[in-house]
């Protein structure tokens, strides 16, 4: 359904006859954040959009980052203050702006370990990256701190060498669903968004010199469809070159993929109050907060195989508990680790196609490329500056249409929930009163939800059933599955678990015991009968074991190996 932002399972028989039977402006291929956030930004520019992801909303590396919305300290010591400074005014508009509600600040203590070098070195970044900020302030200023500064707010570091530290702000987004919002947001701006829809062939015009569309196939049904466009704007991450064999075409950009693995540790495994970064032999190693948990990594490694399947291996969680071990005074072990998640960075370098003038215009993280007219892609990039991307995508598939297409205006557009959010924020305690639920119910839906908490929250007025926990030990309600599949367009279970909700990575046994809750919920909205819910529980379950066997087919056979959850980077 079009013009509210809701995606709703239901409608799918309808999404798809509008994809066969409409004729598009922008065409976008792939529903991660940089495609979802080019739909939002062509539809919000007047243009008529469809976006066809393969899987899920997020289902490739959008749900498996660390989860900033960061500048990137590290990019200062490479001198490219300008990507720093872009992705900083990013953050604080959507810190501020465009999803208060989604991306909140998160602090991060950098401990100094050679006091007379490192301070005014690390000192002087972190002048420079708060200085980049604008004139409103929507995170706050660096401080420095004493070793027993450092050790108050994080008594988890060793003390042994600990020469003082630095405290500095950046934000924090869960990755999978402002992905999903952006892509709401899009729908409100009259997108269709088609999931489990995959490109799976581009259209020529007559002569064969222009792109006109796709053809698509339903991979629930197997259906295909002709969808035709203007131009179809390449959005696929990692499989990027994979949509451009369709169209017989290179592109301006060799793409490459580096694998980056974290691991999940119970809070009160890291006894800190802020998150940490620490320096690591190749790189920085996070501590990020998140809710009753802390998130660390990552690796960087080259990735070469299945981009389907990269699975964490035992070395790279060998790797992180190693590196991490090297500050806190006590150790984490396999046993704290209650998930481990890869996923692959999408990195380009251009190239020159044989000599030609290449077609590329590189900015330093992210490319946007015109290889035949009527297809723009764009590859790299971060999340952080997805607005960005989307912009410059989207302009590029427009400059030949021959016609004025209004500027990029995501600068100004607040995402769905976000807006009227001061309002409703206070009014925590009345809904919590209301609907019969804790504060802190309430005060988590605000977190996800924003201003359409009361939406979810509704659902249990029809079904006061949707009000319980849908986990014991686990914030999210029944209500939330339900609002899934009617707001969210969840079609399987392991959307609900792996990206609705993040049970899958915040729970010992990866959701694994709400499955057929979710389930039995899904199928009464979709019409399941007891087979189909069955089936869908199984599935669940497969996709989970299958996970954890990737883990421990590398296990070392002598090793204590945790029941740690895998989630590869691949989309599935
Ligand atoms: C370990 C790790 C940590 C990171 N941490 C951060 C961080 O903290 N902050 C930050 O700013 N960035 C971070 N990043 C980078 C960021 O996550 C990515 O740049 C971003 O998520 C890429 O989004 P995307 O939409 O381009 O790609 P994806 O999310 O991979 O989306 C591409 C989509 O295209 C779909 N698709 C592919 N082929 C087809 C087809 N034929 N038809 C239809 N759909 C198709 C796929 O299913 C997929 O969903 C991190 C990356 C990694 C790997």
């Amino acid at each position: 359904m079009a013009g509210n932002g809701v995606l709703d399972a239901r409608d799918r028989g309808a999404l798809l006859g509008r994809l066969a039977a409409e004729r598009f402006d922008v065409l976008v291929i792939g529903g991660g954040i940089t495609g979802s956030g080019a739909a939002l930004d062509a539809a919000s520019r007047g243009l008529r959009v469809a976006l066809v992801e393969a899987r899920d909303l997020a289902s490739g590396t959008s749900s498996r980052s660390s989860k900033l919305i960061h500048g990137g300290l590290r990019y200062l010591e490479q001198f490219d203050f300008k990507l720093v400074y872009e992705a900083l005014r990013e953050r604080d508009l959507l810190v501020s702006k465009l999803a208060p509600h989604l991306v909140k600040p998160v602090s991060f203590l950098y401990p100094l370990y050679k006091k007379v070098v490192e301070r005014p070195y690390v000192g002087a970044g972190l002048v420079i990256y708060d200085a980049m900020e604008g004139t409103r302030r929507p995170v706050p200023h660096h401080r420095h701190l004493s070793a027993r500064g450092a050790l108050r707010i994080a008594p988890a570091l060793s003390a042994s060498r600990l020469a003082g530290g630095m405290l500095y702000y950046d934000a924090q987004v869960d990755d999978a669903r402002h992905t999903l919002t952006v892509a709401r947001t899009a729908a409100a701006h009259s997108a269709v968004i088609a999931t489990r829809v995959s490109a799976v062939a581009l259209l020529r015009s007559a002569d064969g010199t222009r792109v006109t569309g796709a053809r698509v196939r339903d991979e629930e049904s197997g259906r295909e469809i002709d969808v035709t466009a203007d131009a179809v704007v390449v959005c696929a991450g990692i499989w990027t070159d994979l949509v451009h064999e369709l169209a017989g075409v290179q592109a301006g950009y060799r793409l490459r993929m580096s694998k980056g693995v974290h691991i999940v540790v119970p809070r009160d495994a890291v006894d800190s109050s802020t998150g940490v970064i620490v320096r690591t032999d190749k790189s920085v190693l996070f501590f990020i907060p998140w809710a009753e948990h802390w998130i660390v990594g990552t690796t960087d490694t080259d990735f070469s195989g299945d981009r389907a399947e990269p699975g964490a291996t035992e070395a790279d969680v060998g790797y992180i508990l190693a590196a991490a071990n090297k500050v806190l005074a006590r150790p984490l072990t396999r046993d704290d680790v209650i998930a481990v998640y890869a996923g692959l960075r999408p990195l380009v370098t251009a190239i020159d196609n044989n000599g030609a003038k290449p077609t590329t215009k590189l900015s330093r993280e992210h490319v946007v490329d015109v290889p035949v007219p009527g297809l723009a892609s764009i590859a790299g990039g971060k999340f952080t500056t997805y607005r960005l991307m989307a912009r410059d995508v989207v302009d590029a598939a427009v400059a030949d249409f021959g016609r004025q297409v209004p500027p990029s205006v995501t600068d100004q557009l607040p995402l769905l929930g976000a807006d009227g959010l001061a309002a409703v924020q206070p009014a925590a305690g009345r809904l919590a009163e209301d609907y019969g639920v804790g504060r802190a119910v309430v005060e988590h839906l605000l977190g996800r939800y924003g201003t359409l908490t009361e939406e979810v929250l509704g659902l249990t007025r029809t079904d006061p059933g949707l009000a319980r926990p849908l986990a014991d030990g686990h914030p999210y309600l029944r209500a939330e599955v339900a609002y899934a599949v009617t707001h969210e367009d969840a079609l399987h279970v392991e959307d609900v678990l792996m990206r609705r909700t993040r049970l899958f990575i915040e729970s010992a046994d990866a959701g694994v015991g709400a499955a057929a809750e979710v389930s039995a919920i899904m199928g009464r909205l979709l019409g399941w009968n007891r087979r189909k819910r069955g089936a869908e529980t199984r599935r669940y379950l497969d996709l989970v074991k299958a996970e954890q066997a990737l883990i421990v087919m590398d296990a070392d056979p002598a090793a204590d190996v945790a029941p740690a959850t895998v989630l590869a980077g691949g989309a599935r």
